[in-house]
Formats: C-alpha cells, structure tokens, sequence
C-alpha cells in the first residue's frame, strides 16, 4: 500500500509523511483519510467513486505520476504510451490550434499527427517524437497552466530544465535482459521491465541535457552481451551504462554496487572506474539505499566496450525494503536524476561543477 499512499502524497491529496517523535515513519494504513483522497482522486478523475484502489483507480494512479520531461514520448502501436504527461501534451497542441485527437492521456496516432504537424510549422524535426527540443519551444510559447478543459491534478509541467550542458555527449544505457528474458521476477514485477523503465526515465532526463542517448533494445528485444556492446561501439557512445537489479536467497541481501573494467592489480579503466563511483555515490546519497562498493571485474560487456563502461546493479528485488523502493515510480525518477547528475559531474570541467554537499569531486586524473 506504499505506493498508493506515495501516489496519493506525490499528487497533494494527502500530506506529506507524518513521523512519530523519533523520526521513524508512521506504518503507512489504509485510513480515512486515505479513502477520501482516492475518493476525492476518483472524482475529479471520473473513475467510479467507492473509495477502494481497485485495478482501474490504480492505473489512473500510476498515469498521474509522469509529468512532462519526464520521459520522451512517441507513438508506440504495441504498447501505447499513457500518462498526465501525455495529456499535458495533448492540451498544449490544442491550445497552440493543433489537433492531436482526444485529450485522453493516451499517445496515439493523433496525438503523433498533431505533434508532427506542430514540429514541422516551428521549424523542428517532425519525427513525432516529443524531446527535449519540442518540450523547448512548447515552453517558449508561453505557459498557460489551466486549458479549456477542468484542471487537471497536476497542475504544471515539473520539467527541469537542466541546459544543454551535454552537447555532443553520446550516451548509451543498456537495460539487461529483455524479451523472454526477464531477469529476476518479484510477483508480477521484472527485473527486465524496471531496469527498461529505469533507461527510459534516464534517456530523457539526459536528452534533456542536451546528450544523444541510446538504448541497446526495447521492450520485446533479448540482444546478447556481444550485440549490446557492437551496439554502443558502432554508436562511438562516450559512456556506456547498463543497468541490473539484483537478488539473491538470503533476504537481508540489498543495496546497489558498480562495476568497471579492471583486473583489481593490473590496469583498469580509470574513467570508468571514477564513473562507477560517481554514479553509485549519487544514487545512494538521493536514495539511501547501501552503498556497496565499486569493483573491478573482466567481464566481457565491460572488456568488449571500447568507452568507459560501468554496470550498476541498483537494489535487490529480493530485499523487502529494496524491493519496495524499486516499485516506487519516484524512486526509479530519483535514480535517473542521480544518473544524470553523475554524467553531468564526469563531463564537466570540475570548475563548473556545482557544489551539492554530498560528496568531494574526486580529482582529475
Ligand atoms: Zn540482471
């Protein structure tokens, strides 16, 4: 019920989290007040109001937690793209006097026309793809918070704009596994399908900054360790970051670790090596997850790259604890942020580099 409650908070139907005296988290239960928030989230959503997380409250739940930049959205035949974010865009072509079909939240074939038709009168790529230059110019053309239609529950995009500080930067993100091969399993939940919802929310955050991402598959796609690093060679990617999650039979095992290149003695990839750290420090310093180190291996996705390669195997889906925060879409925001931040801190001159207080640049070797 976590998420429910997460959702429900991240939405301002309920507040934030209240804390007995010594600052441990209330038990999160499902009171009153929490019915009246999804009642109240029913109605304004029209869902049938009964006060009760069912599958379609749910779902209407996990849509209303993307907003705008939070992703790249397109149009995906397979398995469209739903959320606020969709809708947040769906309402800006229609203000702007474009018609992207029903403001359904639903990305369609419409919805792809209408974006087209849009990109190509502002002089942008008309690839029906909305990115970080699209999101640009919709911004620039004046913000407008409520449309035609009732206000929506969020009320504004939450897009940072983070600046083009990673221009030219070529990044490849390889989400392990894919297809039918879904890693470690928890219940319904795949290793394959968070670590490909992780990349996604990665892709756009850097793309945002200005980086040209790639990720080495989709959804359905099982590419091996050979075709994944081919992949970021042919692509002459900068950095290469694939992602795992990871398990194991004891339960008390959590925590995220990263890999480089190295034989622990002999020579080892010191970019990669500072990568690695970079990265996991910054998302253990958002998450509070336990820091498990950076370590050298030969393993061939790491040996076979010609760039600076790291693995991070970011949390245990067979920890209770770990496994909660993995399920938790902020979470999985905040990784990508953190990701973000660490690409950002290894790019940049250490000049620029802004002071976050969590930790100390390691010097430029
Ligand atoms: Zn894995």
């Amino acid at each position: 019920m976590a998420d429910v409650h997460a959702a429900l908070r991240s939405l301002g139907l309920l507040p934030p989290t209240a804390g007995t005296a010594d600052g441990e988290p209330l038990e999160e239960v499902y009171d009153t007040a929490t019915e009246l928030a999804v009642r109240h989230f029913q109605q304004v959503r029209g869902l049938s109001v009964d006060g009760r997380v069912g599958e379609e409250t749910y779902r209407a739940l996990s849509e209303a937690r993307w907003s705008l930049g939070d992703r790249l959205l397109h149009h995906d035949p397979v398995r469209p793209i739903r959320g606020d974010d969709v809708i947040n865009l769906q309402d800006r072509l229609h203000e702007l006097g474009y018609d992207a079909g029903p403001v359904d939240g639903v990305f369609g074939t419409e919805t792809e026309i209408g974006l087209r038709a849009f990109q190509r009168d502002y002089g942008l790529t008309a690839d029906g793809t909305c990115g970080p230059a699209t999101l640009r110019a919709l911004r620039q053309l004046g913000r407008k918070v409520t449309g035609g239609r009732p206000q929506l529950l969020r009320q504004s995009a939450s897009f940072v704009e983070s600046g083009p500080h990673l221009i030219g930067r070529r990044i490849v993100v390889d989400p392990g596994h894919g297809g039918p091969d879904t890693g470690f399993t928890a219940g319904e939940t795949t290793e394959a399908d968070l670590v490909l919802d992780l990349a996604s929310r990665i892709e756009g955050r850097l793309a945002a900054a200005g980086a040209t991402v790639y990720l080495t598959r989709g959804r359905d796609q099982a590419p091996t360790l050979q075709e994944r690093t081919a992949f970021a060679n042919d692509a002459r990617a900068d950095l290469f970051l694939s992602l795992h999650l990871d398990a194991h039979p004891s339960e008390h095992a959590r925590g995220v670790a990263s890999y480089y290149y190295g034989t622990g003695s002999g020579p080892s990839s010191t970019v990669g090596e500072q990568f690695a750290n970079l990265v996991r420090r910054e998302v253990i310093a958002r998450t509070g997850m336990l820091d498990l180190g950076s370590h050298a291996k030969t393993w061939d996705l790491l040996r076979m790259s010609r760039m600076p390669a790291v693995r991070m195997d970011c949390g245990y889906l067979s920890h209770p604890v770990d496994r909660l925060l993995l399920l938790d879409a902020r979470l999985r925001s905040t990784v990508a942020s953190a990701v973000v931040a660490a690409v950002q801190r290894l790019f940049l001159p250490a000049e620029a580099d802004p002071p976050t207080g969590t930790f100390v640049l390691p010097a430029r070797v």
